[in-house]
């Protein structure tokens, strides 16, 4: 289906700062300080992907939109108030950090109720038809955020808040959401556990983020039992084996699902240039992903698809990998070639290794082959 694509973007976004060296790697000690950004969710991935979308003339196919921010009643859904008390209090007196890795500067808050507001505008213009389909460029992300405390690079749950609106303000029903961020959703996992109305996958690397998680066997509590879950993939998994996992496990758990909409938490960090994970996604992974997501919401629910930026570190590929995906959801190419293409298609692994990455996620679509049917 073609139509309307929204894009969502904000310039105070791209202000957001968590520090130079956020987060693993030493500083001083016995090794020399890094003598630039390490281990840091800096803005220009994304910056470099808004350019790309200018440069490249797909910008002018876009419906481009910005956002209001998000206020208390938005906020309250989905998060403790004594975290959010906290997280303005901090924000107001110079930033820190009040969770696990999840730095922020002066001004924190209110950029990312910024953040979570073109979010909550994408879904909110897609349920009201104003557009077909939605990209929101989110930053910071928010997939790993719980509802009492920050994680990860991510403050606010920017798509569970997205989505709590579009119920109150739309009468929103089943939601799907996928995460191939190539770390684990676990915030949007926990938030939505024991709900029947959202079903949560998320692809991940095994054992990246958070450290030693997989799972595998957490499937969903109560109402929520089998509405959730884990794809873990091997380090070293690539294009195929990224599309069998779409194929063979998250298309028939939609399937049986029947969302009323479909969100992608949308991190690129999968990406084979990535510094924050050991995964061989390309350009053309991402844009086969997002045309197979594209059909699945036209086949399920009236098209309905919004896409939100999660992580995604390397500078180099990322404005790649984003537009690919963009091209995907819009119906539209640019003359455009993604110059490391070659490159990484050359890496993909060999047969013998993609048939052992393709053993696993046989046996996980064994595992869930019957789950999602809520
Ligand atoms: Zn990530």
């Amino acid at each position: 289906m073609t139509g309307i694509t929204g894009f969502y973007s904000d310039e105070w976004t791209f202000w957001h700062s968590v520090g130079l060296q956020a987060l693993f790697l030493p500083i001083g000690g016995f090794v020399q300080p890094p003598s630039g950004v390490a281990g840091a969710d800096t803005p220009d991935s994304k910056r470099r992907l808004w350019s790309l979308l200018r440069t490249s003339g797909l910008m002018d196919k876009l419906k481009l939109a910005g956002a209001a921010a998000i206020d208390d009643s938005d906020l309250y859904r989905v998060h403790t108030q004594r975290y959010i008390e906290e997280f303005r209090q901090v924000s107001k007196a110079g930033g820190g950090d009040i969770g696990d890795f999840a730095p922020f500067s002066a001004g924190g808050f209110d950029i990312a109720c910024i953040s979570a507001g073109l979010a909550k505008a994408a879904m909110s213009d897609v349920m009201a038809g104003r557009v077909n389909r939605a990209y929101a460029l989110c930053r910071p992300a928010g997939h790993h955020c719980l509802s009492d405390r920050s994680m990860g690079f991510c403050v606010l749950a920017n798509i569970p808040i997205a989505v709590e609106a579009a119920r109150a303000e739309h009468g929103l029903g089943k939601v799907a959401i996928l995460d191939w961020d190539v770390h684990h959703g676990n915030g949007t996992q926990s938030i939505y556990y024991d709900r029947g109305d959202t079903l949560t996958i998320s692809i991940h690397q095994e054992n990246c983020f958070p450290p030693g998680y997989s799972g595998v066997d957490d499937r969903g509590s109560g109402e929520g039992a089998g509405a959730n879950i884990n794809i873990s993939l091997p380090p070293g998994s690539g294009d195929a084996a990224y599309r069998a996992a779409i194929d063979q496990i998250v298309l028939p758990a939609l399937d049986r699902f029947q969302p009323d909409l479909i969100v992608v938490a949308s991190g690129l960090d999968a990406g084979a240039a990535d510094p924050m994970a050991r995964m061989l996604a390309t350009s053309e992974t991402f844009r086969a992903m997002t045309q197979t997501m594209v059909e699945a919401a036209d086949r399920l629910c009236g098209g309905r698809l919004v896409v939100v930026h999660e992580g995604g570190y390397s500078e180099a590929s990322v404005p790649f990998l984003g537009l690919a995906i963009i091209e995907a959801l819009s119906g539209e190419r640019t003359e455009v070639v993604d110059p490391t293409l070659g490159i990484f298609d050359a890496q993909q692994p060999q047969a013998d290794t993609v048939r052992f990455q393709l053993d696993r996620i046989n046996a996980l679509a064994r595992t869930f082959a019957d789950t999602a049917a809520l």
